[in-house]
């Protein structure tokens, strides 16, 4: 058995203000789930409260990451436990290279596991990138450029993809941009994925990019909507989106019938 992110009856607020309003979603090792929904319904706010950041205060329910509640767990911790989350804001780090944030993210989570670990050693951490930047299709001169100085938004992911292979965690959130609709950085987070799952990684993709199926073969789709799943299903639901927009579930939420 593998592990699983369980959210259960999540409520979150925001400075006072409620934001997530009873979020339910299961993600289990081996699945790719798609989290949809327009902009403004609390999809970055699930993924921010997920990683722990100390600005979305969780007041009722739970997130259970390998049976393990993750209320008193520091983003660190969580990290450790195999949940890897994507920074969406992530912040230009002027002369830190993307391989040395890499080789400190990944001996950070060594010295958990050991104390003693005295970090890995950097002929081993270099073959160990280039590996991952090869199965990537990564040129190797990525590694050296300044994390996120002057990064597009594709190349963001790029360097979070990067991380999730050289990190191997159990289960990824890969939320979207901070400059939204960027389809390239969606191609190139569907492409990692593919190439990194397997029956041991399960991935949550948060998009509201409506045309998904394109870019990623999710096998469940949730859509959510001021704060709630309202409808999950296959990737026919996807479809439907594409076809459909978003203004039918708001009727059917408006009818009191979802
Ligand atoms: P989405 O990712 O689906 O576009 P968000 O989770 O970013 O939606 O936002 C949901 C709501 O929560 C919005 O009304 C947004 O203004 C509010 N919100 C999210 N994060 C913050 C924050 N750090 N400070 C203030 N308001 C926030
Ligand atoms: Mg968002």
């Amino acid at each position: 058995m593998g592990a699983a992110l369980e959210i259960r009856n999540l409520h979150v607020s925001v400075e006072g203000q409620p934001i997530l309003k009873g979020v339910n979603l299961v993600v289990k090792q081996g699945e790719i789930h798609a989290l949809m929904g327009p902009n403004g319904s609390g999809k970055s706010t699930l993924a921010n409260t997920l990683m722990g950041h100390p600005a979305y205060e969780v007041t009722g329910g739970q997130m259970i990451f390998d049976g393990v509640d993750m209320a008193e767990l520091g983003t660190d911790e969580r990290s450790r436990m195999g949940l890897f989350l994507a920074f969406q804001y992530p912040v230009a780090v002027p002369g830190v290279t993307v391989a040395n944030f890499l080789r400190n993210a990944l001996n950070a989570r060594r010295k958990v596991d050991n104390p003693e670990d005295k970090g890995v050693p950097i002929p081993q951490f270099r073959k160990m990138m280039i590996e991952k930047m090869d199965l990537l299709q990564m040129d190797h001169s990525f590694g050296g450029r300044y994390l996120n100085e002057g990064f597009s938004g594709g190349e963001k992911k790029r360097a979070e993809i990067l991380q999730m292979a050289m990190l191997q965690p159990k289960i990824a959130i890969m939320d979207e941009t901070d400059s939204g609709l960027d389809i390239d950085a969606l191609r190139i987070v569907s492409e990692g994925v593919a190439k990194l799952s397997s029956e041991d990684l399960g991935v949550l993709v948060i998009t509201h990019y409506q045309r998904i199926l394109n870019h990623i073969r999710p096998q469940y789709v949730h859509i959510m909507m001021d704060g709630q799943i309202v409808e999950s299903g296959g990737p026919d639901l996807a479809l439907h989106l594409e076809e459909q927009g978003y203004d039918w579930l708001r009727e059917k939420q408006a009818n009191g019938d979802a």
